[in-house]
């Protein structure tokens, strides 16, 4: 899975696919997002770290999502 990427057209920002908890709701038909998970905060803090290093600031807007919560 790719975590990190790159909007280039419009609002041009960077964007992390963070891993979390999950979602609990799991009830949204269009979406599965909540598959992606793990309650191991190791493997969390490993995930996300490793992500968040890409991050280069070159548009000055980062845009952060992880399975549990959009922020
Ligand atoms: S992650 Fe969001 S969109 Fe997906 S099932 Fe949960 S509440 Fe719905």
């Amino acid at each position: 899975m790719d975590r990190y990427s790159k909007i280039l057209n419009k609002d041009k920002r960077e964007i992390v696919l963070l891993i979390g908890n999950g979602c609990k709701w799991q009830k949204c038909k269009f979406c599965n997002y909540y598959l992606d998970r793990t309650r191991d905060e190791e493997k969390q803090l490993k995930i996300n770290k490793e992500t968040l290093s890409k991050v280069t600031g070159e548009f000055g807007v980062l845009e952060a999502i992880n399975s549990r919560k959009y922020f």
